[in-house]
């Protein structure tokens, strides 16, 4: 949706998201939705006429986050399923990710048909929230992952790979942005998925001029999907450190890998009440319904008992381990939460964390504005239109109080949010 107005953001540090170090007393015109002229060091940029001024010294810009792995509709307070996939709450979700500066959200499965005209809609101004992309419904495993209560309006289960194929055709005659498959079996409490049936998605989905992202836990399964030709892996290999190969088929196939941190983190990590849990940003995000459940003593006790936390403890460790293995062999790293998949992926509040946790495993804090910003426009295709503040592309910024380049954890300080050059209200 073009248009907003006429703005310059005057006398701000500018982190482009192309991973440069950040230019200093910059100045951006936003004008019909895009950067229409960007200057730095000082040097004098034009208002227009009936131009906005906002003089920003001491502020930062950095461009809006897009969340290559997330799920829209599946929550309602902390009630999750699909009688929760209505227009009314994937636009109140897409509000929240675009209050929070994420200003791209990919849908990834489990998406009933009406995500297609939403999206539509959406590029015609009828609906609001950041921009949606949507993988479809995607393809889970007969009785097995994903473990969520979805009709079959909202996945194929498919058990052969004529089934999966036939899928995968109806998919393509929505245009969806990807194809997303599951490949899991929840630590062994599922069903086994049959890779037969999700080489011949990956087959089908390429005769469609469509790529795919996969769900994958396990190395082994990494391993096959990588030969099967899967474009994306949706999370972090979490079961077993990645072997040299593997590392330098993902960097030399170009595939794009999403760590996806705060997932195993969102299993336990509010009962142990670390320091933000009462932060304004936190509190901001959260239902009534989550923030009495998270505060109450019963969920600390269970999450406390709860034999499978070590196991997402370990796992985390895993997945921080294989970021570094891929960041220092340079494989395309991009960037996701698998937010809104559950109650405790908190849309808009997981993108920064998420950012946290790429920085405390390793990545200086550029890089991994990088991956949430530039690299992941890259991945979904958005190159021309967003991923990085550049003349011409859409105005999606957000302007910061303190600069993330110095500490991550300032990405949560917002001052505005610019979404296709409209200036977004930050609260109600
Ligand atoms: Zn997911």
């Amino acid at each position: 949706m073009p248009g907003g107005g006429t703005f310059v953001l005057s006398d701000v540090r500018l982190i482009d998201g192309t991973g440069h170090a950040p230019s200093d007393h910059a100045s951006l015109l936003i004008q019909n939705g895009k950067i229409a002229a960007i200057s730095t060091n000082g040097s004098p940029l034009h208002a227009p006429q009936g131009a906005t001024v906002l003089k920003l010294t001491g502020k930062t810009v950095m461009p809006g986050i897009i969340n290559g792995h997330g799920h829209v509709g599946l929550v309602q307070g902390t009630s999750v399923g699909g009688g929760n996939y209505t227009g009314v709450n994937i636009e109140r979700e897409l509000v929240q990710y675009e209050r929070c500066g994420v200003t791209t959200v990919m849908s990834l499965g489990m998406n009933k048909d009406l995500l297609y005209k939403f999206r539509t809609d959406q590029e015609k101004g009828e609906e609001g929230g950041a921009t949606v992309l949507t993988a479809g419904r995607g393809i889970g495993v007969p009785g097995g992952v994903p473990p969520v209560n979805v009709g079959p309006d909202q996945i194929y289960r498919p058990a052969t790979p004529e089934a999966a194929r036939k899928a995968v055709r109806e998919m393509a005659a929505h245009s969806p942005n990807l194809i997303k498959i599951w490949v899991d079996d929840n630590l062994g409490k599922l069903p086994q998925p049959n890779l037969n049936v999700d080489a011949a998605a990956i087959d089908e989905a390429h005769r469609a001029n469509l790529r795919v992202a996969a769900h994958v836990y396990y190395l082994a399964d990494a391993k096959q999907l990588i030969q099967d030709g899967v474009d994306i892996l949706a999370h972090s290999v979490r079961d077993k450190p990645l072997d040299p190969d593997t590392v330098s088929l993902i960097k030399n196939k170009n595939i794009y890998y999403i760590p996806t941190l705060q997932l195993e983190e969102s299993f336990y990590i509010y009962a142990q009440s670390p320091a933000w849990i009462s932060s304004a940003f936190f509190r901001r995000s959260l239902s009534p319904q989550l923030a009495a459940t998270l505060d109450s003593a019963a969920y600390k006790n269970r999450v406390q008992k709860d034999p499978s936390t070590a196991i997402h403890e370990k796992a985390l460790s895993i997945a921080e381990a294989n970021l570094r293995k891929l960041q220092a062999a340079t494989a395309p790293i991009a960037f996701g939460t698998d937010s809104g998949a559950n109650p405790y992926r908190i849309p808009g509040w997981a993108e920064h964390r998420e950012l946290q946790l790429m920085v405390n495993s390793g990545m200086k804090p550029l890089e991994a504005i990088h991956c949430a910003t530039e690299v992941n426009a890259k991945m979904l295709g958005l190159s021309d239109k967003t991923g990085a503040v550049q003349k011409g592309k859409q105005a999606d910024l957000i302007v910061l109080d303190a600069d993330p380049s110095q500490n991550i954890a300032n990405t949560e300080k917002i001052a505005m949010v610019f979404h296709e050059g409209r200036r977004i209200k930050l609260a109600d």
